[in-house]
């Protein structure tokens, strides 16, 4: 095909749209059909439950100041100068002493920070997904991965959910398809607040080595828990089988971040693995950004090294919870008959099912237009489906703001109902 570089106009040389220079990968690039909504839910009128913004009202601004101070003030040229790859030591070994109160043993070998989970998730495409390399993802499963590994070429195969997570029973079938990996988000899965029981984790973590395929866990809320009983991370499941000193070398690779604990905008995350697994990680990242702010983790580590982000996680979870009460409350008392939802033990999010045949993209429309916004399931599905279901964030806004949008939100479906 003819794809000129240069174009005449007018009898002089102009250089051609850029869209012909744009290598191969990017046309599976896709901006992210959250991110476009996001845009239309700017209006300050506008209750948006669209977003997975935690509550700005729980950021610790004075112990961020506090420490970013005291960071400067004692070691500021530290904290100003380039850092290693792997991450900042203390905060690493911070990490791995908060991962073995789990009842895994983990050292700072095991530890690689990251700028946000959401490059963990890109590090992981680019060490281990070939072109045409299936992924066995839940259904639905987090948009971001998705976004992450499709320009790396992945295909996926996706396993239905129930409310106990991943449907193990579904599983054999997906894992004879070869996939390169497993990837589940064990508490409150983005997007549907559902966690995945004890005796599924069992499951994936026999099924998983017995067909040799390692599992991913993303695990960005498993310290919001409102109520009910912690389940041991998939990956201390599995370490249980793999027991090898003092040092995890088993088949999960574990990531969580400070973002949901702490802030996001610190963009400070980490990823828990063998060691081999860790060298090659810090290899690709070398090459997107040399290390993670030095800064950040050492701010990071002054706020939590006093176990200030225990004490914190306990305010979120007071707010979040109270949230979370307030949305289901008023679905209870607002939605027409055949809605359903989900009711998460924890987290930012909940889940809604509409009747068969009612779509969620057309809906949004008419909730726009009543100032009240979600994001529509689809585009967590990566093979369709899903149409009519929708995520609510419950993290970002007051319970007033809840109520008064969930109220909004059932008018335009029941107005929805009777066209
Ligand atoms: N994984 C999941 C499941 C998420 O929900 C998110 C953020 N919403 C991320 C990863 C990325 O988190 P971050 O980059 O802020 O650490």
């Amino acid at each position: 095909m003819y794809s000129p570089r240069f174009i005449l106009q007018g009898g002089k040389r102009m250089v051609t749209p850029w869209e012909h220079r744009f290598a191969q990968r990017t046309q599976r690039m896709k901006s992210s059909a959250i991110r476009e909504l996001l845009k239309l839910t700017e209006d300050p009128e506008v209750i948006s439950f669209a977003g997975g913004l935690p509550a700005p009202e729980v950021f610790p601004v004075e112990e961020i100041l506090e420490a970013a101070t005291k960071v400067l003030r004692e070691q500021g040229s530290r904290a100003l100068q380039y850092g290693s790859t792997e991450g900042y030591t203390p905060l690493r070994e911070m990490i791995a002493r908060h991962t073995s109160r789990y009842g895994i043993d983990v050292t700072a070998d095991n530890i690689l920070i990251t700028s946000g989970s959401q490059q963990a998730l890109d590090l992981l495409g680019k060490v281990f997904i070939n072109h045409g390399d299936r992924i066995l993802v839940e259904a639905p499963t987090y948009l971001g991965a998705l976004q992450a590994w499709d320009i790396y070429g992945a295909e996926y195969v996706p396993v239905r959910s129930d409310n106990d997570g991943i449907v193990t029973d579904e599983l054999e079938g997906a894992l004879r398809t070869g996939p390169k990996f497993i990837y589940v988000l064990p508490n409150f899965q983005n997007p549907t607040g559902v966690t995945i029981s004890y005796e599924r984790r069992l499951k994936l973590v026999e099924l998983a080595d017995h067909y040799g395929v390692p599992i991913i866990e993303d695990d960005p809320y498993g310290q919001l828990r409102f109520e009910g009983e912690h389940i041991p991370p998939i990956e201390v499941l599995d370490s249980q089988k793999h027991h090898n000193g003092s040092c995890y070398t088993g088949n999960v690779i574990y990531l969580s971040t400070f973002s949901k604990i702490l802030a996001p905008g610190l963009r400070l995350a980490w990823v828990v693995a063998p060691p081999e697994v860790i060298r090659k990680l810090v290899m690709a990242k070398q090459g997107a950004d040399l290390h993670t702010a030095t800064f950040n983790q050492m701010v990071a580590y002054e706020v939590g090294r006093g176990g200030f982000i225990d004490r914190h996680v306990e305010l979120i979870r007071k707010v979040y919870r109270e949230r979370r009460d307030v949305m289901l409350k008023a679905l209870e008392e607002n939605m027409p008959e055949g809605v359903e939802w989900t009711h998460p033990q924890g987290g930012l999010f909940l889940w809604v099912r509409l009747p068969e045949g009612m779509d969620t993209a057309e809906l949004f429309k008419i909730a726009v237009s009543q100032k009240v916004a979600f994001v529509p399931g689809a585009p967590f599905f990566p093979k369709g489906g899903g149409e009519n279901t929708m995520r609510l964030n419950f993290s970002n806004a007051t319970p007033e703001k809840i109520e008064e949008g969930i109220a909004r939100l059932a008018k335009a479906i029941k107005e929805m109902l009777v066209k």
